[in-house]
């Protein structure tokens, strides 16, 4: 069993415009409304590839019961915590190719439900191998929130994959307690190291690792880069990922959509190479629908079949 955390899901409101008029009234027919958040994502993906997953993170209010009949729909299992505040509205208008977002915060969070959140989750991770967790906190939330959760699923033996960014990743990756795996896009692996990363180059990656040795002790790192593919340390291993050219319709949750796959093969414990092409693909198959969070499965054997793993030697 695969459990997702999502700490601030949302309704996500989509909004296709042919032109967006400024200060005057935009009319809408084709409205799109989905129980979002990038956990939630990751969620979709997983049960697309009709693995066992369970969803648990805050919701709050009336859009909180609209997310809940969304993952209902779909047969998607869940143990959300009931938060006091109204969960968020994230809406996305899609004009002229652009897309122009409107992200609510969301709701503020309680030191009490926080710490409630805590014990609920500590009882879930006793159903569940691989735990994802993904996307920002909510306010009221302290910064090593994350760091918490890692620390109780460490201490049963969990492995926790995070893809988070900003503060909350520094933290939870400065130990003492360190996630199984980490998920960052290049903008995100150069802010945390401060340094850059030449995409062309998987030495400039091995670099950046050497240089930050709690990283290293991070068992799997695969830092996504787009349509190049990724890099991946998998224990000292390193591995250089090279994808197929696509056509591609809306890569927005790729990431969640390759967090999906890694937590399957690790899950399955699948060859460290299986486990990266099934993510790498998961991704792609993404990029190629208009909706986020969807892989088409009937494509997978033949994206699946032109990632290439390339493994890289230190020494
Ligand atoms: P997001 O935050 O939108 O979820 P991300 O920045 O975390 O995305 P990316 O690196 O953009 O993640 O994408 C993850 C994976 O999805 C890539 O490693 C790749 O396999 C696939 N992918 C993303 N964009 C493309 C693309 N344009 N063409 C082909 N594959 C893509």
């Amino acid at each position: 069993m695969i459990l997702t955390v999502t700490m601030n899901p949302s309704v996500d409101i989509s909004y296709p415009l042919e032109i967006l008029k400024i200060n005057s009234v935009n009319r809408i027919a084709n409205v799109r409304k989905e129980a979002g958040g990038k956990g939630l994502n990751v969620t979709r993906v997983i049960k697309q590839a009709q693995e066992e997953v369970i969803a648990t993170g805050l919701i709050g209010g009336v859009l909180g019961d609209y997310i809940v009949k969304r993952l209902d729909a779909i047969n998607i299992k869940h143990q959300f915590f009931d938060i006091a505040q109204e969960s968020r509205n994230c809406i996305a208008i899609l004009h002229e190719g652009n897309q122009t977002e409107i992200l609510e915060q969301g709701p503020t969070i309680s030191v009490e439900e926080g710490t409630a959140f805590i014990s609920k989750f500590s009882v879930l991770t006793d159903i569940a191998k691989v735990i994802t967790i993904s996307g920002s906190l909510p306010s009221g939330l302290e910064k090593d929130f994350y760091r918490k959760l890692i620390d109780i699923s460490n201490k049963k033996n969990k492995k926790v994959l995070l893809d988070c960014s900003g503060k909350c990743l520094e933290i939870a990756t400065s130990g003492p307690w360190l996630p199984y795996l980490i998920k960052p896009n290049k903008e995100e692996i150069e802010q945390l190291t401060g340094m850059s990363l030449d995409t062309g180059s998987i030495k400039s990656f091995v670099e950046m690792i050497d240089t930050h040795k709690s990283l290293y002790e991070i068992p799997w790192i695969v830092v996504s880069l787009g349509k190049e593919g990724a890099f991946a340390k998998v224990g000292g291993h390193y591995f250089a990922v090279a994808i197929p050219k696509i056509k591609v319709i809306n890569p927005v949750g790729s990431g969640d959509a390759t967090v999906a796959g890694l937590a399957i093969g690790i899950n399955n414990i699948e060859t460290p190479e299986n486990t990266l092409k099934r993510a790498m693909a998961f991704g792609i198959l993404n990029a190629m629908e208009a909706k986020t969070g969807y892989i088409n499965m009937i494509k997978y054997t033949d994206i699946f079949s032109q990632v290439k793993v390339y493994p890289y030697f230190t020494r």
